[in-house]
């Protein structure tokens, strides 16, 4: 059983703070700056240059990336680090597609996140082989597969409504289509059991600041199923993924395995961090963190459908269909989420009208939930949200 006080003493969260928001940027794990500074002392600050053999830095995204797989049921040495996971998702789908030579339509859906969407869209244009990129309707996809689809490109989990796509099955309709799958795990990674392997995923990415507590800018990450990886020739083929980056060649030439989907030299000072924030996984189950997420989601629905009748539900209300947050939608989203967190409720708001809150075990409980929905009833009972100084539209929501 995993011990979730011990989880919450991982994390240094500030008092008087309901933190309902790590889908967007988890919090602070409490060894993580000290790591970081110790790096930053102890080897770049005495062994410069030198880190990069005597302290490891090079092989740290490979190193990092196994410490992911495990969290994606991928196996050691499929997973990388590095970028972000918008520069991961044109890896992805360049490498997915080039593998379809025939095939032309990239299937996606209305629930995927915009980002991704755009890395389609300019892949497409860069390529311009007559590309296509269909947009159908979350529950349409499974029938939108056919023979033209070349590679299905979702997201596990609706960063808006939290809607939970059913992978395996997904996966697999896909391959019996011959369509290859990449699978954005944005909201999947650290949030709940995910196998990559075992549903027979050709490509997964994702971020690790979100649910993986990496901090802010945190690098992503990149799997390759071994069937395909040594036949992928990068679209961004950058000196740390040729094979002998320090020979210098004037020509690339794939590093082996997932190795050459590095691009440029990693981002040490927030490997580093990740590295540290990963710890907690060391003591914790996924499989308890899901039932326990499951329960708190639960929980906020009938708090919020008892206490907040303005509030109409947005996210499945059966938790197997569910990723690990819950949104609810109202006209003045926005207001009542600056409310609330002005009354150290922390969530976000997603337009047009969605008041978000992302749930983990590993430092939120029963009470917090309960606490924080008083505190929103309070708001809507009051209107306390009806202030100028909630309205006014901040750049990040
Ligand atoms: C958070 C998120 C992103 C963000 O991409 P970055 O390149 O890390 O900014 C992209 N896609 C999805 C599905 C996300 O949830």
């Amino acid at each position: 059983m995993s011990d979730f006080s011990a989880t919450r003493r991982f994390f240094d969260l500030p008092r008087g703070v309901i933190y309902l928001d790590g889908n967007s940027l988890g919090p602070l794990p409490r060894h993580a700056a000290q790591r970081v500074a110790g790096m930053m002392t102890a080897e770049w600050g005495t062994q410069l240059i030198r880190g990069w053999n005597d302290a490891g830095w090079m092989d740290l995204p490979a190193r990092v990336g196994d410490r992911i797989a495990p969290l994606i049921g991928a196996a050691p040495g499929t997973v990388t680090m590095g970028d972000t996971l918008s520069i991961k998702v044109y890896q992805a789908l360049d490498a997915a597609l080039s593998l379809r030579p025939k095939r032309r339509v990239i299937l996606s859906d209305t629930g995927n996140f915009p980002s991704d969407l755009y890395m389609a869209q300019g892949l497409i244009r860069t390529l311009n082989a007559g590309h296509e990129l269909r947009v159908v309707a979350p529950e349409a996809v499974a029938d939108a597969i056919d023979q033209d689809t070349a590679v299905l490109l979702l997201t596990e989990v609706d960063y808006r409504t939290g809607r939970l796509h059913d992978m395996a099955d997904l996966t697999a309709r896909a391959r019996a289509a011959g369509a290859l799958t990449v699978w954005d795990l944005a909201h999947s990674a650290g949030a709940l059991p995910v196998d990559v392997a075992r549903a027979g995923a050709d490509f997964a990415i994702g971020c690790t600041y979100k649910y993986l507590n990496g901090g802010p800018g945190a690098p992503g990450f990149i799997y390759v199923a071994p069937e395909h990886v040594d036949r992928i020739h990068p679209a961004l083929s950058g000196w740390l993924g040729h094979a002998a980056p320090f020979a210098f060649d004037a020509t690339y030439r794939p590093a082996p395995g997932i190795h050459r989907l590095r691009i440029g030299t990693p981002p040490i000072l927030g490997l580093t961090a990740l590295d540290a924030a990963l710890d907690v996984w060391d003591n914790v189950a996924m499989v308890d963190v899901r039932q326990a997420s499951g329960a708190l989601g639960d929980l906020m629905i009938r708090e919020v459908a008892t206490h907040c009748p303005d509030l109409t539900l947005a996210s499945p209300a059966d938790r197997t269909r569910r990723g690990s947050q819950v949104s609810f939608r109202h006209p003045q989203g926005y207001a009542i989420m600056q409310a609330l967190i002005a009354r150290g409720v922390i969530g976000d708001f997603r337009a047009p009208d969605l008041i978000r809150f992302g749930l983990t075990p590993l430092y939120i409980g029963p009470d917090d939930i309960r606490a924080a929905v008083a505190i929103l009833a309070e708001i809507l009972a009051t209107r306390a949200w009806d202030h100028p100084d909630f309205h006014r539209r901040a750049a990040v929501t």
